[in-house]
């Protein structure tokens, strides 16, 4: 609504500043093209009048002049001039010639023959006369009295040997001018001293002031006898006269429509005469342009706008798409992270899956691993019962043997005898150690502190750490670390881990075995990390099978791991080993921690 109406607004106003410009304009155009005109019609009057300049020159000159003069009571000589004026007239082609005394009484006219012969009048009112005789010459326009015709005069002192004779008149007739003008088709007036209309396009204009003056002006103007006998007809020829527009307006009620109307006026002054040569050009033709114009130019601006309005329309629809575009873009966006997030979540539950698949796996192994042990375990614990008989009896019999053999004073015998008791020491171990595999665990509800097994391990390892130069760098949080299981037992795991660690680094350059213990979510991890050789990538699958050993025979048995990892399985733990071949091996041991409950009795005792 408000853009249309500044639309309308702006279309109006562009049309009216179209109008204004262009009504300026063609007035400016018809002001000079009428100021030439003018100037051209000065001309051509001027041209009019100077022909007849010599005449009253000539005429003072003739002889038949100057002799009627002289003697105006001889007919002959008034005759005389009579007929040489005549002759003149018609020669030059002027209006009238004709010559006064010196009191302004006519003697001699060229139209002496004629009715309105002037001979024999008084024109000593008349200025061409009075200005004359006073001046030497005179130019004078006035309406002929007994004639009736206008003209323009042009007077010249006659001179006498004994002062001035009379005057020498020549009488332009300036119709001819007039009907010069009519032709051009122009509304042109000459308009003299008193502001009155001498000579026009327009015949009824004569002899009417320029605007209507005061009565008592228009008397005193008809006085003078300038204008015939009737004076003037105090009707103003324009209505009313106004600038604008860098012209000069006029308003002319002529009573016919035709010659009624507005006009643009233009003058010239003719500084000589002391008229001006006005020029009226019709109004309504510029006016007529200036609309066309202005019309040309609304017409335009409602296309600019409609252009304009048009772009912006394409403007918004393209902003619409661009929008448009933007939410699908943002619902693609929306789309992709929804999707981006269920393949998180896929991918997350293919992870879990795996984790679980693995327990399970691990789990099943466990279960593989510990059902190995079982019936291993009870394969032994009857080879460790048969064995652990005969072998008591032959250590008897040996100490017995010893015994006599020392009694005896044998010595060789003494010595086999002693080797032969290392062996049985070795047989007491093996079924010592077969003896602990076979056996079931039965204490698994007891509480034991991790820190302090751990503490007591090391201390029972540290002869051998020590033997053989390893470095032990121990990293464990402060307090007591409850787990489930037999302190002895959680001892004897820590000690072989420690020992096969020592045994690995024996030949290592550094050796250093570092114990970390870290609590984690309701966990404790014990590991147990060496710098020693490493475990071949395809020892580590069989690395808790019993029997299984990379050491020297009478150095390792195999049975360490396996019994450990029994051991900690029955604890609820787990052991796990990995390594890089030449950068050592790390064993960690995890077990679940006890409830805080446990850790508070651990403490109060
Ligand atoms: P043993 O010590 O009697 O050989 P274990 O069951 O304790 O029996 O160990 C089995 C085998 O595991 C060892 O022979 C050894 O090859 C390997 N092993 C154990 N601990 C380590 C370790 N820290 N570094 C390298 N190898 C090790």
């Amino acid at each position: 609504m408000t853009v249309a109406a500044i639309g309308f607004a702006l279309v109006v106003a562009v049309g009216w500043i179209a109008f204004e410009l262009s009504y300026a304009s063609g007035i400016a155009s018809a002001n000079e093209q009428a100021q030439r005109r003018l100037m051209l019609f000065d001309r051509t009057l001027e041209a009019m009048i100077e022909r007849f300049r010599y005449l009253p020159e000539a005429v003072s000159q003739a002889e038949e002049s100057q002799q009627a003069l002289e003697n105006p009571g001889d007919p002959a000589a008034v005759e005389a001039a009579n007929g040489i004026l005549s002759q003149l007239n018609d020669t030059a082609g002027s209006s009238e010639i004709f010559i006064m005394d010196a009191d302004g009484g006519v003697l001699a006219a060229s139209n002496w023959w004629t009715l309105t012969s002037l001979v024999g009048t008084n024109y000593a009112f008349r200025p061409y006369f009075a200005d004359a005789m006073k001046r030497g010459t005179a130019e004078y326009y006035a309406f002929g009295i007994s004639t009736r015709v206008p003209g323009y005069f042009l007077s010249r002192r006659i001179e006498g040997p004994d002062g001035p004779l009379g005057v020498a008149v020549v009488k332009v007739n300036l119709g001819e001018i007039e009907a010069t003008w009519w032709r051009s088709g122009e509304l042109i007036g000459i308009i003299d001293v008193n502001d009155v209309v001498i000579l026009s396009t327009r015949p009824d204009w004569r002899y009417r002031p320029l605007t209507t003056i005061e009565p008592s002006q228009a008397r005193l103007v008809a006085s003078e006898q300038l204008y015939g006998e009737r004076g003037i007809d105090n009707t103003g020829v324009i209505t009313a006269r106004w600038p604008s527009r860098g012209g000069e307006f006029a308003y002319i009620d002529a009573g016919d429509p035709q010659a009624s109307g507005y006009f643009v006026v233009e003058e010239l002054r003719l500084p000589k005469h002391g008229w001006r040569i006005m020029s009226f050009i019709p109004a309504g033709p510029i006016a007529a342009g200036a609309q066309i114009m202005a019309a040309a130019a609304s017409l335009g601006a409602v296309a600019l706008l409609l252009v304009v309005a048009l772009l912006v329309q394409r403007q918004r629809v393209i902003a619409a798409r661009l929008a448009e575009h933007d939410r699908l873009e943002h619902r693609v966006a929306q789309r992709t992270a929804a999707l981006h997030a269920a393949n998180q979540q896929l991918r997350a539950e293919i992870t879990e899956r795996a984790r679980a698949d693995r327990e399970r796996r691990d789990a099943q192994e466990g279960l593989v691993q510990a059902a190995k042990l079982a019936s291993l375990g009870e394969a032994l614990a009857g080879v460790a019962h048969e064995i652990s008989q005969p072998v008591a009896a032959l250590s008897t019999h040996l100490a017995s043997a010893k015994l006599l053999a020392t009694r005896k004073g044998d010595a060789d015998t003494g010595a086999i005898l002693s080797a032969m008791d290392k062996v049985i020491g070795r047989l007491t171990a093996l079924t010592g150690h077969l003896k602990t595999f076979a056996r079931k665990e039965s204490d698994i509800c007891v509480v034991s502190d991790l820190s302090e097994a751990v503490g007591n391990a090391l201390e029972l390892s540290a002869h051998k750490l020590k033997a053989f130069d390893v470095a032990v760098d121990l990293d464990m949080p402060q307090g007591p670390l409850p787990v489930r299981g037999n302190p002895v037992r959680l001892e004897q795991v820590l000690i072989n881990l420690f020992s096969n660690a020592a045994d690995a680094m024996e030949h290592a350059e550094t050796r250093r075995l570092a114990v970390t213990v870290v609590r984690h979510a309701g966990m404790v991890a014990i590991r147990v990390a060496d710098t020693g050789e490493g475990i071949a990538e395809g020892d580590l699958p069989n690395l808790f099978d019993p029997f299984f050993t990379t050491k020297e025979a009478g150095r390792g048995l195999g049975l360490g791991l396996s019994i450990s990892y029994g051991l900690v399985r029955d604890m609820g733990g787990s052991l796990r080993a990995e390594s890089t071949p030449g950068n050592g091996a790390t064993f960690t041991l995890t077990l679940p921690l006890v409830w805080a409950d446990a850790t508070k009795i651990m403490e109060d005792a």
